[in-house]
């Protein structure tokens, strides 16, 4: 018995440590942490009574002072039981909190049927055989007990079984081990009376369930990390949102930035002319925008991906220079491209990004630029097979003051309000462009001196493709941007809107070819099996009965097909163009259709 006694002790030393320790730190309130925070007082309460007992069976045999004592171990088991089912409820439900329904109402039953235990505990009788080893409660109290344990058991069981989910989570390991502990410590007890094993057993499972899951340091690190997962989550889905309502927006913009680009080109009315002006320029603002918010909700979703391959640095570069001076519109600026020529022409690298990067500091340049000048200057420095391309935009602009250049990055942040109050942006261009560059692990610096000017320099490891020269092939001389004559040819769109099936012929109209729309793949593929021909097939690749890659696969296996295929689409994200490449069409044009990609695109797949 002194044996016994030692080992109450030395439990109840142990319980007491983790008590104190546990109340002195910081606890999410949430359920398990609830019941946990009763079981430890309970358990250190059935020790002491059990010391007792052991104590007092020692010197006395007095057996009404043992009975209290026993009852009041009863006691105990009831109380211990009812926590330790209620735990093992909370961590095989997932119940929202103390309010949730699902909580109360089995909470309700829970203590309706112990606090029969109770009263049972009380009033059955108990008998006691003591001895000079051992002391050993029996009777129909005691069996009521190892009832109450059964049933107990039983009840988190079927519950850790109909909630498979919250079975193998790695909460329950330490509740289900101790489930198992408690049943093996009962089962020995009864065959060996003279072991003490079940309140011992019930201070085994509660320091097992601290040190594993719930200590409060490890729980609020859960919590924490529960808490991350949800705002990731929650960022990820609004970023979906995000990127699927600008495509949708891209779609009937398609039509708003063809029609008004087509009107431009007719003879107006002075007051239409300038009004026509105004909605192409209110469309574009309006695409910069949405295109903005689609590249940045796609790099938050972690969407994008920098897609490598070879490219003409050149040929980017004079894209560049293109856009700029479209861009500058009336405005009276000196704009100076400055290329050393040294650059290896074929690169290795993202040219959509690149260019994306680049076209970001031009606009910025332009836009925030009244009078001066605007040096657009690109060097490199070669390294074996690597070439850091060094791109500087310098404009003689309005400057950005010294307290505002650490905001300037970031997302939605337009600067000095009151100076741009008239100069449309969104606050996204420097944001996604700081994120690509990171992307592609360079690196951008900012120089500005306030009402003076800015510099931004941005610096890109690029992969050289050392090629024979006459290797190098030179897309441009299909890159001018006359409208050929094409009459005689004959283009097929194939698009499930017909508002994009309007827009796509007003753009192409002009070339004087024969053109053809319609408005599903099924009708291509027939189309094409009835031997008419065409010079080029412009199609759709999202439509709803069967999508343009669906459509173009079926083409391809039609005998001796071989008209290019171009893949139109709104979704305009980087990869795209691989992506239609790998499967097979010709090229890819994205919507709202720019004129001079199409007329590129014309050029290059039309034979004369
Ligand atoms: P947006 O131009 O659409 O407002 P950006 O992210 O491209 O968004 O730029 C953020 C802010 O940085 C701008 O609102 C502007 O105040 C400032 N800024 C960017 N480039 C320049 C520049 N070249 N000169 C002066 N200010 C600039």
């Amino acid at each position: 018995m002194a044996v016994n006694i030692g080992v109450c002790i030395s439990f109840l030393i142990v319980l007491v440590i983790i008590l104190t320790y546990y109340n002195s730190k910081d606890k999410i309130n949430n359920l398990d942490n609830r019941c946990f925070k009763k079981l430890v007082p309970i358990t250190i309460f059935g020790l002491i009574i059990e010391a007792f007992i052991y104590f007092y069976a020692i010197f006395t045999d007095e057996m009404y002072i043992l009975n209290i004592f026993v009852k009041l171990l009863y006691i105990y088991y009831v109380l211990w039981m009812y926590y330790f089912v209620l735990y093992g409820f909370v961590v095989f439900f997932d119940f929202e909190d103390i309010d949730d329904k699902k909580y109360k109402s089995l909470k309700k039953v829970l203590t309706i049927f112990y606090i029969i235990f109770f009263i049972l505990s009380l009033v059955l009788p108990v008998e006691i055989e003591l001895n000079d080893t051992y002391i050993y409660p029996k009777g129909v109290g005691t069996t009521f007990q190892y009832l109450a344990f059964s049933i107990g058991m039983a009840c988190i069981m079927i519950c850790g079984i109909l909630n498979r989910k919250n079975f193998f989570k790695k909460q329950s390991i330490p509740l289900i081990s101790s489930i198992v502990f408690g049943i093996i410590c009962t089962v020995i007890q009864v065959v060996h009376i003279e072991f003490l094993f079940i309140v011992p057993s019930h201070a085994i499972a509660i320091v097992m369930m601290y040190f594993t899951i719930e200590n409060p340091d490890l729980a609020m690190i859960e919590q924490l990390n529960i808490a991350r997962d949800q705002a990731d989550r929650a960022n990820q889905s609004k970023s979906e949102f995000l990127s699927s309502m600008s495509h949708e927006i891209r779609t009937p913009l398609n039509a708003i930035v063809g029609f008004s680009q087509a009107l431009q080109e007719e003879n107006l009315p002075e007051q239409a002319e300038e009004e026509v002006k105004d909605i192409v320029r209110a469309s574009e603002s309006l695409l910069e925008l949405v295109n903005g918010i689609l590249d940045i909700s796609k790099i938050e979703a972690n969407k994008i991906e920098i897609v490598n391959g070879e490219y003409n640095i050149y040929e980017v570069l004079n894209d560049l220079v293109a856009l700029s001076k479209a861009r500058m519109g009336d405005k009276k600026l000196d704009f100076k491209p400055i290329f050393d020529k040294s650059i290896p022409p074929i690169l290795y690298g993202d040219a959509v990004r690149v260019k994306q990067i680049i076209l970001n500091l031009l606009t910025n340049a332009i836009k925030y630029t009244k009078e001066g000048e605007v040096i657009f200057r690109v060097s490199s420095i070669q390294n074996n097979s690597v070439c850091r391309l060094i791109i500087s935009v310098e404009d003689t602009g309005i400057g950005i003051k010294k307290e505002n250049i650490d905001q300037l990055f970031d997302k939605f942040q337009r600067l000095d309000l009151e100076k741009n109050k008239t100069i449309e942006g969104t606050g996204l261009g420097l944001a996604i462009t700081k994120r690509l560059v990171d992307l592609m692990n360079g690196r951008i610096m900012v120089q500005s001196v306030y009402g003076k000017g800015s510099k931004f320099t941005v610096a890109l490891d690029q992969g050289i493709i050392h090629k024979a020269p006459e290797q190098i092939k030179i897309e441009n001389e299909n890159n001018s941007s006359d409208i050929r004559d094409l009459t005689g040819k004959k283009v097929l769109i194939v698009d499930d809107n017909k508002l994009n099936l309007k827009v796509a012929s007003r753009l192409i109209e002009k070339y004087n070819c024969e053109i053809k729309t319609i408005e599903s793949g099924f009708e291509c593929i027939d189309l094409i099996k009835s031997g008419e021909q065409f010079d080029i097939i412009l199609m759709d690749d999202m439509m709803s009965n069967m999508s343009g890659v669906e459509t173009f696969h079926k083409l391809k296996e039609i005998e001796n097909f071989n008209i290019p295929v171009i893949a139109l689409t709104a979704n305009a994200i980087s990869g795209m163009r691989e992506k239609y490449l790998e499967e097979g069409f010709n090229d890819y044009l994205s919507k709202p259709i720019d004129k001079m990609e199409l007329n590129k695109i014309l050029n290059t797949y039309i034979k004369n």
